[in-house]
């Protein structure tokens, strides 16, 4: 078995960001009028846009740089109900009802994103997989069969393994069957053509500088003004006012992972993640480039921690034990995560009527984007879903649970 670290590459660039973008869109140079105006290109606002349109809305799409270039571009691809240890956690301090409540919008969700896919044929590698959160720790075995146990009596596919096809020793995992693989950056440029038309535009380098809301709605971008019924704040902290980021502030922190992508010639299959600190997210996948293994991981709050040495780690674990001796790509992204682990998904403000906001995603947003499409336009549309009342920014636990959170140092 080698330890020797292999040589990583001189820049950070995304595997997913490699090839130029096929299609651009122009930029704003006139006012317009929509139905919903949604800022922030990414996997949220895209999903949201989709969803508004596909309602009979006239939406417009405001990027301020270039459609699924920021966390989306940078993310792993793995697309699961799956979030880590959560069902038994949730069942637990929200309820049975609430815990239902997300489990059902999660894997609503999941369907709809593999019915959109398959519909409109999106080329995006979208492949089924089993997903797997595992431990290598004996005092976690209790923790992963309660998991089991709340996950399958919400409905979801769950079942618990103790004998992996990984390389090293584990003691148990959760496994859910049927989730699946994809390459989100195309994913979203696809949802971008979909909407682009038909009297709905996207707009790249367009950067929402003021939001006004009222009867209508108004957001400047460089000089020019979109007007609208609805305005959906997709950027995953609001980028302006400055009352939004503060108020914002109390609900979600950020944090920033890495990520190496190297050639890889072993047969593993799944996508894995551990909660384990010496262990970390894998995800073995086809590319253009011939199979890849992604190793994900060394999470921490943003801050000033230097990328390489995060990533040496990663790059070393790959090879010591999946054999990985090249590493052609080496990132790092960045997620918001609510202080009570639940997505902030509803209005941007208590007092807000036509304003709404979705993020919070909480590195788990391939599978949450679509949970805010749906609530969002369940709510434009004057229904008030269960999922809206769960994920509603302003639930009291939102921001009540700051101080919790910090005495568990933020363990994601
Ligand atoms: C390391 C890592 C790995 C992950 N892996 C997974 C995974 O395997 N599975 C999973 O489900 N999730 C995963 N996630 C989470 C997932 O990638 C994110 O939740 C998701 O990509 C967030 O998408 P978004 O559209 O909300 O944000 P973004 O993709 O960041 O999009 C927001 C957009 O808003 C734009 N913007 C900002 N301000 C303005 C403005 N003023 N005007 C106009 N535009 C603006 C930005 O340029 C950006 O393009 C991961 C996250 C990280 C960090």
């Amino acid at each position: 078995m080698k330890t020797s670290i292999p040589d990583l590459p001189s820049g950070q660039s995304s595997l997913w960001l490699k090839s130029p973008p096929t299609e651009s869109y122009p930029t704003l140079e006139q006012d317009v009028d929509c139905d919903a105006v949604i800022i922030g290109g990414g996997i949220t606002g895209l999903s949201i846009a989709y969803a508004l349109k596909q309602t009979g809305l006239k939406v417009v799409v405001l990027e301020k740089n270039t459609i699924g270039s920021g966390t989306t571009g940078g993310t792993t691809g793995k697309v699961t109900t799956q979030h880590g240890i959560i069902y038994d956690k949730i069942t637990k301090q929200f309820g049975t009802a609430k815990a239902q409540t997300y489990a059902t919008a999660s894997q609503r969700a999941f369907d709809a994103m593999a019915t959109l896919i398959t519909d409109n044929r999106i080329a995006c590698g979208w492949q089924r997989a089993d997903n797997y959160v595992y431990t290598a720790n004996p005092k976690k075995v209790k923790q992963f069969e309660d998991e089991v146990a709340a996950a399958t009596a919400l409905g979801l596919p769950a079942s618990l393994e103790s004998n992996l096809a990984l390389p090293f020793e584990t003691v148990a995992a959760v496994k859910f069957t049927g989730q699946a693989m994809i390459d989100a950056y195309k994913y979203t440029k696809a949802l971008a053509t979909l909407v682009d038309g038909g009297g709905s535009h996207v707009f790249e380098n367009s950067n929402a500088t003021g939001i006004h809301e009222g009867r209508p709605c108004t957001v400047k971008a460089g000089g020019h003004k979109v007007t609208a019924k609805n305005i959906i704040v997709a950027t995953k902290v609001p980028a302006a006012p400055l009352v939004g980021r503060m108020t914002y502030a109390a609900m979600e922190f950020p944090l920033t992972s890495y990520l190496v992508a190297g050639t890889y010639e072993g047969n593993l299959q799944g996508m894995y993640i551990s909660p384990d600190k010496q262990h970390y997210s894998l995800l073995p996948i086809q590319t253009e480039q011939g199979q890849m293994l992604l190793v994900g991981g060394q999470g921490h709050i943003t801050g000033l921690k230097r990328p390489k040495p995060q990533q040496q780690k990663l790059a070393g674990y790959a090879q010591k034990w999946f054999g990985v001796e090249q590493i052609q790509y080496r990132w790092k992204a960045m997620d918001y995560v609510a202080y009570d682990n639940l997505p902030l998904i509803g209005k941007l403000y208590p007092w807000s009527e036509h304003t709404y906001f979705a993020g919070g995603l909480k590195k788990w947003g391939l599978n949450l984007s679509m949970v805010a499409a749906q609530v969002i336009t369940e709510l434009i549309h004057d229904t008030e879903p269960a999922a809206a009342k769960l994920f509603s920014p302003y639930r009291a636990s939102a921001p009540a649970s700051i101080p919790l959170s910090i005495v568990r140092g933020f363990k994601h």
